[in-house]
């Protein structure tokens, strides 16, 4: 597919083309999504892009929320519930 590098740069790029793109090891065929440049199974630097598509399961999400200065001194800081509904 694209010769792009196996990057972060590269997956934010593919996702601004709304394409869930993962690399594969062309040695094992282990999948890795964000994408890896080298196999942390077997060790091997050749991978090839591949789309992922379909249906999956959300395993885990962070929320980090850091105020800028002014906003910390209004009162705005992270022990302020900013979403009290969640
Ligand atoms: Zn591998």
């Amino acid at each position: 597919m694209a010769e792009r590098p196996f990057n972060d740069i590269s997956y934010e790029q593919f996702l601004n083309e709304e394409k869930l793109m993962g690399s594969r090891c062309k040695k094992c065929g282990t999948l890795f999504v964000p994408p890896r440049s080298i196999c942390v199974k077997c060790y091997a630097a050749e991978m090839e892009w591949v789309e992922v598509e379909g249906k999956g399961k959300l395993a885990a999400f962070t929320c980090i929320s850091v105020g800028p200065p002014f906003m910390i001194a209004e009162g705005y800081d992270r022990n302020v519930l900013m979403f009290p509904e969640l």
